[in-house]
Formats: C-alpha cells, structure tokens, sequence
C-alpha cells in the first residue's frame, strides 16, 4: 500500500489525540479513535487487515482535524486516513455509500446524484456575466438543498460584480474525502473558471473552500464569503439587529483554514455576540464532515448533539458559515434556530 511509514511510525501511541476525538467519545471503543485508527493503518500499510472490516473504524472519522491539534508528534491523522481510504478504495475495498456517491458525483457531477438544473436558484439567467472578477461558487449542498442561501449569496455578491459558473460542478471534495480521485471535475471547474478571467472565488462552503484552496492546482485567490463580507463591510448597508448569536467554527474553515476571526467581525456588526463554550482551534465537530453524515447518520446527528452542548445562555440562534454544519445542526436543535452567516447578512440588509 501506498501509505507512508516514516509518518505513521511517528505515533508513539501516546493517546493525546483519543482524549479529543469526537467519534471516540460517542463510541467508546479504541479503533473508533484517532490512536485506533493509526494503528489499523500501520497494519494497512505493513500488508495486513486489508479487509472491509476496517472501513468501520477509518470511515467513521469526520476529517475534524481536532486530533492534528493534539499531535506532539506532528502526524495529521486525516491525512492519513484519507489516504489509506483511498488505498481501499482502489483495491475496491468500500462501503456501498462510497460507491453511491461516486456513481452520483462522476454521473450526476454533484453529490445527490440529482439531473435537476443545478442553477435553478438563480431567478434571472441574464444577470450572468461572461467576464467577472469574482466568481460565486455555490457547492452542491447550497444549490440544491439550501437554494434560499445561494440567492442571498448571489444578490449580494453580485452587487460586487461577481458571477456564477455556467455550468458548476461539484467541487470533488465528498470524493476526496471518501478515497477517489476528483481529478475529471478538478479540471471541469478549472476549465469553466478559465473562461470567466476572475481573479477570485468566493464560497460559502467549508468545503468547497479548503478543497479549492488545497486540491486545485490553481493559483486562483479563494475566498470564504465570511472573509469577503468582513473586508467588504463599509460598502454595504448593515443594520444592527437585536439578536444575541454565537458561532459554530466549521472545521474545514477554521482548524483547517484558520479562519476565525472574520466571521465573528461580520456577526459583531450586525447583532451581539457570544463564544461556544468550544471555539476557534478548539471547537467541537457538527459531526457532518469526511462523509461521516452520509455513511452513519446516527452517530453524525449524535455528535450534533453533543455540539449542542456547547451553546452559551441566552443565545437566540447559531450562526454557521457551512451549509453542511447548518444540515447537521438544524436537524437536532429543538428550540434554538441554526442560521448561516449569509442569511444574517441578507436580514440585516433588508
Ligand atoms: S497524539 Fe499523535 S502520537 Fe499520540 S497517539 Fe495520537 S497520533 Fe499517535
Ligand atoms: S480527524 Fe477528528 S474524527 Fe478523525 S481521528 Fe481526528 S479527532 Fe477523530
């Protein structure tokens, strides 16, 4: 197997990481944690255990990146386990889920496997500019589950001379995240972004974002649409609301991205705000990521409720800046309302 030894004989199973891995405190058992999973790459990687039963402990990580913190060796965990979920997966080693979404993003070109006008959300075709400086990149989730969301997201881009791509595809992030390659629809995008000039990609996906960012070989400026508002704060019209909100850092922006400091300059301008008792580097996982929501929805919404948790007092609503921490919050949040920064944005503009 492709998978590196120097790095993984790093681990000097210290256990720093499984007092911090999310999966291993709703599961308990130790191949459901970071240390576990190590070691069953170890093995991977020294010839044994190649074998489906291994997909329950490396598929269940959420990518949350809180082990990597916690690491005095300096192993990125993640890493690690996508590569060796990619090692599987070409050995044909996956779950039906895997082959689920890859039939549905490679055919469909996004993750619901959906045949549905991806632009559907955009009301008027012809605002859309052949030449921009700023390109809105939606993300499958945004496009087809939260429509309401990229439309906000458009109107108010689009007051900065942003467009959208004609033909979007999913940005690959559920594929390599899962152990695929995403090259056909890496070089899809970057063939539809060419066409436009921009100089810029503005996105609300955490997702989409580091996978921009990280996978495409582009020289491109990414920006998460939280960091553009925040720079952008003075040209636009803002009214204060009388909300109290706190903020969930998705993982994929913050930890990943290190992305903290935006977004809570865009909310503090708007409405008043305050900490989760987790945050910035520390925050807890929605649980929704590294394909975990799509593979084991019980544990992903149980850690949902565990990020909960850490909701302060007196808070009306929680602010997110993912629509996949959004999905996975929402759906187990009772009584406080779960919004995404661009609706707290596009509410205070009215
Ligand atoms: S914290 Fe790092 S060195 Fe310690 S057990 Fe976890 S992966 Fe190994
Ligand atoms: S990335 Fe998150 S879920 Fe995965 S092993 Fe590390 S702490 Fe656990």
């Amino acid at each position: 197997m492709n998978l590196d030894l120097r790095v993984i004989s790093k681990c000097i199973r210290c256990g720093n990481c499984r007092a911090v891995c999310p999966v291993f405190e709703e599961e308990g058992w130790e191949s459901a944690n970071t240390r576990g999973r190590i070691m069953i790459i170890k093995s991977l990687a020294n010839g044994h255990n190649q074998s489906p039963e291994v997909l329950e402990s490396l598929n269940a990580c959420t990518t949350c990146g809180l082990c990597i913190e916690n690491c005095p060796a300096g192993i990125n965990p993640p890493d690690l386990v996508e590569v060796a979920r990619r090692e599987l997966a070409s050995l044909g080693i996956m779950t039906e889920v895997q082959v689920e979404l890859h039939r549905n993003i490679l055919g469909a070109g996004n993750t619901f496997g959906e045949r549905l006008d991806r632009l559907a959300w955009l009301h008027d075709r012809r605002v859309l500019k052949k030449k921009a400086d700023y390109i809105y990149f939606a993300g499958c989730l945004a496009s087809f589950r939260n429509p309401e969301i990229s439309s906000k997201a458009f109107e108010i881009l689009s007051r900065f001379g942003a467009t959208v791509l004609q033909n979007e595809q999913c940005c690959g992030s559920p594929l390599i995240r899962t152990g695929f390659d995403a090259s056909p629809l890496i070089e899809h995008n970057l063939r539809e972004i060419d066409r436009v000039g921009a100089g810029a990609i503005i996105t609300g996906c955490a997702g989409c974002y580091t996978t921009l960012k990280n996978d495409y070989p582009s020289q491109i400026d990414i920006i998460s649409i939280s960091e553009f508002l925040a720079d952008h704060l003075q040209e636009m019209e803002l009214r204060r609301l009388n909300l109290q909100v706190t903020y969930h850092d998705p993982c994929h922006l913050g930890r990943m991205n290190k992305i903290y400091e935006k977004p809570r300059q865009l909310i503090e301008a708007i409405c008043s705000f305050e900490e989760m008792v987790t945050n910035r580097k520390d925050a807890r996982c929605c649980g929704g990521g590294g394909g975990v929501r799509a593979g084991y929805k019980d544990l992903s919404l149980r850690l949902a409720r565990r990020r909960l948790d850490d909701i302060p007092q007196g808070v009306d609503c929680i602010i997110t800046s993912c629509p996949l921490c959004l999905r996975n919050l929402s759906d187990v949040s009772n009584d406080k309302k779960v919004m995404d920064i661009v609706e707290l944005v596009a509410l205070s503009m009215e």
